[in-house]
């Protein structure tokens, strides 16, 4: 499929638009990857590492109405919103609430474990292909609990998804700490789940996918994307500050910065951002073994390469808001309550001078990523609005894009991804 046609052309270089791109290869196609950025530096760079095909339970649960105010009035809860955004917000969390609704949960539920039950093995071809075998690490991850009545709220989204085929494991105090030996003794309890991955660096992950990628003849464009050029029903090149690059199709992978895009395409959607931050503590002695996620803290620690990485929160506050480092003071304060060691590991490093970062989840009210056409384009493919699972499904969804295109079938039922459910 290469030879004198246009190339398909991926927009977004995070790990989404790489991991298509691999696929697309795979399928035959000549690619060219267009990003303002060098590959894998924004929201992919920076997120907890977890490649966890159970992690299916929508953020807008039964109930999560009465949370709302919570949300609005404690600045140092997991969950915030900026009272600024909230005009702006409102649409999105209208429907946010209304996608809460038990029936809708257990179907959004379903739709993302078929995406994503397959997760590793989707990443396994790419994986070998770009010689990243040692980002890749499959340990399991684990959920621990400070209170009781932390580990009971959490069953209803063990039932789901338990309901989805994930096996959960109970955990007891005392194999918890000999599995998990630096964490505080106020944790009692967990859960550990053994199917998922994880990766040790996200960012250069996604960079060695990109470079096997360019190695097997995709091209990579750093430019600012514009918009695009149509015939009237398809789309015939992608405008950038570079000029004009001619595509045979588009995937639109752009994460949090694709509504631009999508309105030039015709299409509606309703896509936000969860922003979420990291600290990483270098060379810390008291870390954790395999993820894990702090449930009343509401953020995972993840040992990465040479450090432990903190990441987590939701703040609903749009794309333009500056950073709001006291998030990432309270990650500190969390990470070390739960690895009291890791104090020392923090004061050798320098208070106060820890890595930190923001990023931005590209984030759908009902949880479920945009795949699939655009009403208008047949050749125009969306890919994007994973939200708190797009290092997870990033595989799986570049190989549903690369059959799609390829007029094959997907395996999976997509209608629950489509930009159609926003019209
Ligand atoms: C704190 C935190 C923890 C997380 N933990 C996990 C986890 O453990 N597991 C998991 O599965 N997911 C996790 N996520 C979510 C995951 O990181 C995202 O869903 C994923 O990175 C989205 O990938 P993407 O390729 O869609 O977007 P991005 O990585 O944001 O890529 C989009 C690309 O588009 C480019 N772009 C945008 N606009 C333009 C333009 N006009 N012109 C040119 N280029 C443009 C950007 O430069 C960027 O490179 C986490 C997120 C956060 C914030």
């Amino acid at each position: 499929m290469s030879g004198n046609a246009s190339p398909v052309v991926v927009l977004g270089a995070g790990i989404v638009g790489v991991c298509a791109a691999s696929w697309l290869q795979r399928e035959g196609y000549d690619v060219v990857v267009i990003d303002r950025q060098e590959p894998g530096e924004a929201t992919s760079f920076g997120n907890a590492g977890c490649i966890n095909g159970s992690s299916i339970v929508p953020v807008a649960m039964p109930g999560v109405l009465k949370n709302v105010p919570r949300w609005l009035l404690n600045p140092d809860g997991p969950l915030v919103v900026r009272w600024q955004y909230l005009p702006r917000l409102m649409p999105w969390l209208l429907r946010f609430i209304a996608s809460s609704d038990p029936a809708k949960v257990d179907a959004q539920a379903r739709a993302l474990r078929a995406l994503m039950e397959s997760s590793l093995a989707d990443y396994a071809p790419l994986v070998r292909d770009a010689r990243a075998e040692r980002f890749v690490h499959e340990r399991g991850h684990l959920i621990a609990y400070t209170t009781d009545a932390g580990h009971a709220s959490d069953d209803k989204a063990m039932r789901l998804r338990a309901q989805n085929g994930v096996v959960i494991d109970e955990i007891t105090k005392a194999q918890l700490h000999d599995m998990e030996p630096d964490l505080a003794p106020g944790f009692i309890r967990a859960r550990r789940i053994g199917e998922t991955g994880h990766v040790s660096d996200p960012g250069q992950f996604t960079k060695q996918l990109a470079h096997a990628a360019v190695s097997r003849g995709a091209r990579f464009v750093k430019a600012d994307i514009r918009g695009v050029q149509t015939d009237g029903t398809r789309v015939t090149g992608v405008i950038t500050n570079a000029g004009v690059q001619p595509a045979s199709a588009v995937i639109v992978a752009l994460g949090a910065w694709s509504v631009s895009i999508v309105r030039e395409l015709g299409d509606r959607v309703l896509l936000d951002t969860e922003r979420g931050y990291h600290i990483e503590v270098p060379g810390a002695q008291a870390r954790p073994r395999v993820p894990t996620l702090w449930y009343e803290g509401k953020m995972f620690a993840t040992p990465m390469d040479g450090r432990v990485r903190c990441a987590g929160t939701v703040e609903l506050a749009g794309l333009n808001a500056p950073p709001d480092w006291s998030r990432t003071r309270l990650l500190e304060r969390q990470l070390k309550q739960m690895y009291p060691a890791i104090a020392d590991d923090i004061a050798r490093a320098g208070e106060g001078a820890l890595p930190r970062w923001l990023g931005f989840r590209p984030s759908t009210p009902d949880s479920l990523p945009v795949i699939g056409p655009s009403a208008r384009f047949s050749n125009a493919i969306y890919a994007f609005g994973h939200g708190h699972v797009g290092l997870t499904a990033a595989a799986s969804t570049g190989r549903v894009v690369a059959r799609i295109l390829a007029g094959q079938s997907s395996g999976i039922d997509l209608e629950p991804f489509s930009i159609g459910r926003f019209r």
